[in-house]
């Protein structure tokens, strides 16, 4: 089955502006206030890139 990109809101401490938004190559991370950003399923290429750059691991490829 193919990955997909999940958000893991209980890892996310929604206090800052989301870092990973600025390192997805697709603009497919959003966020609103501070809140865990949401992710446009359909412009994701599933890279990893935000998985990897979250340190709180709020973002996984699964
Ligand atoms: S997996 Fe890659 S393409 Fe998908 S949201 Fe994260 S950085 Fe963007």
């Amino acid at each position: 089955m193919e990955k997909k990109l999940n958000v893991i809101v209980e890892n996310c401490p929604q206090s800052h502006p989301c870092p990973s938004v600025q390192v997805c190559p697709v603009g497919a991370l959003t966020q609103e206030g501070f809140r865990a950003p949401t992710v446009d399923h359909d412009k994701c290429i599933r890279c990893g890139k935000c998985a990897n750059f979250c340190p709180k691991k709020a973002l996984k490829l699964e």
